[in-house]
């Protein structure tokens, strides 16, 4: 089986001390057998550099550099020794009205600079109701496999986060996930068989120490984009133990 990532995304939250706290309290262990990695806000990016925690970024620019205001560049990403960066979170979607094509730019922009994007996707909850849950995904993942040729793609995350899931204590089923992860890596495969193969896909919405362990072990589900309980260093170890 593929090797698992258990990711962090903090959102809008966390201060310096809680980084301090969080560094203190990570079990390093797991990062010898699996992918971990941390998004905090960016302003917090930097006081991760005294732990060993691997740390990503949580959206970033399409352009290189200039007048837009209020954003952050590959570069800069990079000058932080970001390992990862999340794109096309439904909240900056909502938020920012990203669109797919923008997703897909930003991606791009990442792959260029050594940088692997986490990619978003996941339906609403009137989607699902209306059944066409693999349609909305993806025609969401199709912006970026059409802009990115596969050739590229090898270092790339997918995180499938139905956005009815997200921050609500209502996990997917681990059977719902694994319908849309295997859908999604179908998907990929009509693309190229063997990137289907290596590609990671997480679940994203409500993931809990006492939920992850049956999520992780579903055949198409290569571990997590945990929100609340990564601002816990103690959920997170127990997450990263279930994986
Ligand atoms: P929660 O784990 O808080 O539901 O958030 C999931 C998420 O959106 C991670 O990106």
């Amino acid at each position: 089986k593929r090797k698992l990532l258990v990711a962090g995304n903090w959102k809008m939250n966390g201060t310096r001390s809680l980084v301090k706290e969080f560094i203190k309290d990570f079990d390093t262990k797991f990062l010898s057998s699996m992918d971990v990695a941390l998004c905090p806000p960016s302003i917090l990016i930097a006081e991760f550099s005294e732990g060993r925690i691997p740390v990503g970024a949580q959206d970033v620019s399409a352009c290189d550099n200039g007048a837009h205001t209020g954003d952050l560049s590959v570069s800069m990403l990079n000058d932080f020794e970001c390992k990862y960066c999340i794109v096309g979170h439904s909240e900056r979607r909502d938020d920012h009205g990203e669109s797919s094509e923008l997703v897909a730019e930003k991606a791009a922009k990442l792959i260029e600079a050594g940088i692997t994007p986490i990619i978003c996707c996941g339906e609403p909850l009137s989607v699902r109701e209306a059944g066409k849950v693999n349609e909305y995904v993806e025609a969401q993942l199709k912006a970026v496999f059409d802009r990115i040729p596969v050739s590229q793609l090898g270092d790339a995350v997918i995180a499938y986060e139905p956005i009815w899931a997200i921050g609500t204590g209502v996990t997917a089923s681990p059977q719902e996930a694994q319908d849309v992860h295997a859908f999604i890596r179908q998907f990929i495969a009509s693309y190229d068989g063997k990137l289907a193969d290596s590609m990671q896909i997480l679940y994203g919405g409500s993931v809990k120490p006492d939920n992850a362990k049956e999520l992780f072990g579903q055949a198409d589900i290569d571990g997590g984009l945990i929100g609340g309980a990564s601002l816990k260093a103690k959920d997170f170890n127990a997450i990263c133990q279930a994986a």
